[in-house]
C-alpha cells in the first residue's frame, strides 16, 4: 500500500517536472531568441526579457518552479545561444549569469517572506523591484563580468569591466521593470474570458481609447523635440492609462513605451555625443526604470481603491446575514425601476411580493437564535433560485422580505410567488444535529403596469395588506391584493 502510494506520488512529480521542463524550456528559448535577434552587434542586448520572464513565471505559476523547470530554462538559454553562433564556454557562463538573477531574486523573496501573491497591494510591487534590482540583477552582472572576459572567444574585455558591469546591471533592471509586471499580471483564463465578454457587451466608448491615443501621441512628440525633456513626455499619458486600464494592459503599455523611448533617446544621444555614450546609456536606463515604476504603482493603488470601494458599497447596500439587499437599497432601486423622471421607466410592469416567515418566533424560542439565523440564510438561498438576476430581492425587516419582479404578466408573477411558497414548504432545512426543520412562508402580492402613478411604498403597503390576509387565512399561502382578487378563478389568476 505504502509502496504503491510512493510510486504514484513519484509519477505525479515526474509528470509535473516534465511539464515544467517543456513549458519553461520553450518560453525561455523563445525569449532568448528574441533577445539575441534584437541585440546590437557585439554588444549586450537591452531587450533581454528571458531573466525577468523566468523570475515572473516561477512566482506566478509556482507549480513550474521545480527541477524540470530549472533544467528547461538552462537548456532554453544554452540552445538559443549555441544555435546562433555562441561559443560553448562563453554561452555556459552567460547562462549561469542569466539564471543567477531569478535564483537570487526568488531566494530573497523567500528570505524576506514577501507574499508575491499580494503583488498588487501597494508597495509589495516596489519591494519586489528593489529586491530584484539590488539582488538578482547585481549578482547576475557581477558573475558575468567576473567570468566571461576570462574565457576564449569572448566578446567582453577586461579593460572595460566596469562598463560591461554597468550595462549588464542597468539592462537587467530595465528588463525586470518592463517584463516582470506583465508576467505577474497575466489574467487567469476565467478573468480574460469575462473581460472579453464585458467588452463585447459594452458599446464602444471613445474615452477608453483616449489614454492609449495620448501615449502614442506623446511618443510621436519625441521625434520632433528629442532632448533632455523627452524622457518625461509620456508620463502624463501613462498616468492617465494607469487610472483607466487594468494592470496587465498598463504593464504592456509601460513595457512598449520604455523600449521605444530607450531606442529613440539612445539613438539621439549616441549621434550627439558618442564619447559619453556609456554614461548616457546608463542614465537613460535608470531614468526609464524610474519612469516605469510610477504608472505601475499608481495603477495598483488605483485598482485596489476601486476594489475596496466596490466592497464597501456592497456592504453598505446588502444585509450582512443573508446577503439580500438591505431595506434602504431595495427601496432606492425599486423607486428607480418605477420612476417616470426619465422619459421611459425601466420596467413596463412591476409586481411586489412581501414575504413573512411563519411562526418564526417559535423557531427562535425552540431551537435558538443561531438556528433562526440559519433559517433566514437558507430561505434567502431558496428564494434566489426562483428569481432572475434582474429582479430585486431585499430583507426589509427581521424575517420579512420583499421581491420586485419586472416585466411579467400578473399570471407569471403569481406563478413565481406560488412556486416560492411551495419550494420553501417542501424543502426542509438541515440542522447541525442531523435533523431537519420544515418552515413555511406567507406572501402578499401587488401588481402595477404602466402608466405608474403609485409610489413603491404604496405598492408595498398594498402587498402588506394581502400578506396580512394570507396570515389570517392560515399562513403558508399566497394572497393577491384585494383589487386583483376579481381575477381569481379556481384558486389561480386569469390574465385580463
Ligand atoms: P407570524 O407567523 O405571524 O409571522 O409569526 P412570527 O413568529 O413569525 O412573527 P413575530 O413578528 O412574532 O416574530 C418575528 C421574530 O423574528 C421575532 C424576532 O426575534 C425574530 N427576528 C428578527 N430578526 C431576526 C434575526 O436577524 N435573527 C433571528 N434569529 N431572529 C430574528
Ligand atoms: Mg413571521
Ligand atoms: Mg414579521
Amino acid at each position: 500500500m505504502i509502496v504503491s502510494l510512493a510510486i504514484q506520488s513519484s509519477r505525479i512529480h515526474l509528470r509535473q517536472s516534465l511539464q515544467s521542463f517543456f513549458i519553461v524550456g520553450i518560453v525561455i528559448a523563445l525569449c532568448a531568441y528574441a533577445g539575441i535577434l534584437g541585440r546590437p552587434m557585439a554588444f549586450l542586448s537591452i531587450f533581454w526579457p528571458a531573466n525577468a520572464v523566468l523570475f515572473g513565471l516561477f512566482l506566478h505559476f509556482k507549480q513550474l518552479n521545480n527541477v524540470g523547470g530549472w533544467l528547461g530554462a538552462f537548456l532554453g538559454y544554452m540552445l538559443a545561444d549555441l544555435s546562433t553562433g555562441g561559443f560553448f564556454f562563453v554561452t555556459l557562463a552567460l547562462t549561469c549569469a542569466n539564471l543567477l538573477n531569478p535564483l537570487i531574486s526568488l531566494g530573497l523573496v523567500k528570505l524576506f517572506k514577501l507574499d508575491y501573491k499580494q503583488f498588487n497591494k501597494g508597495l509589495t510591487f516596489v519591494y519586489l523591484f528593489v529586491i530584484s534590482s539590488l539582488g538578482g540583477c547585481l549578482a547576475s552582472a557581477a558573475f558575468a563580468v567576473s567570468t566571461v572576459p576570462h574565457l576564449p572567444n569572448t566578446f567582453m574585455s577586461l579593460d572595460r569591466l566596469w562598463t560591461d558591469f554597468g550595462m549588464w546591471w542597468t539592462g537587467e533592471i530595465l528588463n525586470v521593470v518592463c517584463f516582470l509586471p506583465i508576467i505577474l499580471a497575466i489574467p487567469s483564463l476565467k478573468t480574460a474570458k469575462s473581460f472579453v465578454e464585458d467588452k463585447r457587451k459594452q458599446p464602444f466608448a471613445i474615452q477608453n481609447s483616449l489614454p492609449m491615443a495620448f501615449v502614442i501621441l506623446s511618443l510621436g512628440l519625441t521625434y520632433f523635440f528629442v532632448g533632455p525633456g523627452a524622457i518625461m513626455f509620456p508620463i502624463g499619458a501613462l498616468i492617465w492609462a494607469a487610472l483607466t486600464y487594468n494592470l496587465f494592459l498598463v504593464a504592456v503599455v509601460n513595457c512598449l513605451v520604455c523600449m521605444f523611448m530607450h531606442h529613440t533617446i539612445s539613438n539621439y544621444y549616441l549621434a550627439e555625443s558618442p564619447d559619453a555614450f556609456i554614461l548616457t546609456a546608463l542614465s537613460i536606463r535608470i531614468g526609464l526604470f524610474m519612469l516605469a515604476l510610477g504608472p505601475l504603482t499608481l495603477s495598483i493603488i488605483s485598482l485596489n481603491r476601486q476594489k475596496l470601494y466596490h466592497q464597501i458599497l456592497y456592504l453598505a447596500n446588502h444585509d450582512g446575514l443573508t446577503t439580500a439587499m438591505n431595506r434602504r437599497y431595495f427601496y432606492q432601486e425599486s423607486e428607480r425601476m418605477v420612476s417616470t423622471e426619465n422619459a421611459k421607466p425601466q420596467a413596463k410592469t412591476v409586481s411586489i411580493l412581501v414575504m413573512d416567515l411563519d411562526h418564526f418566533k417559535k423557531i427562535n424560542d425552540t431551537y435558538g437564535h443561531a438556528v433562526g439565523d440559519k433559517v433566514l440564510q437558507e430561505f434567502t438561498k431558496q428564494v434566489q433560485t426562483q428569481i432572475r438576476s434582474s429582479d430585486l430581492f431585499g430583507r426589509i425587516g427581521g424575517e420579512e422580505f420583499a421581491i420586485l419582479l419586472k416585466d411579467l404578466t400578473l399570471k407569471q408573477s403569481v406563478d413565481i410567488a406560488q412556486r416560492i411558497c411551495n419550494v420553501v414548504h417542501a424543502t426542509p432545512i438541515p440542522l447541525d444535529d442531523g435533523t431537519a426543520l420544515n418552515i413555511s412562508v406567507s406572501i402578499g402580492l401587488s401588481y402595477q403596469s404602466l402608466p405608474y402613478c403609485t409610489k413603491v411604498q404604496q405598492l408595498i403597503n398594498r402587498a402588506d395588506t394581502a400578506l396580512y390576509q394570507a396570515k389570517e387565512k392560515g399562513r403558508n399561502q399566497l394572497c393577491v391584493e384585494p383589487n386583483l382578487q376579481g381575477q381569481w378563478v379556481n384558486g389561480s389568476i386569469v390574465d385580463a
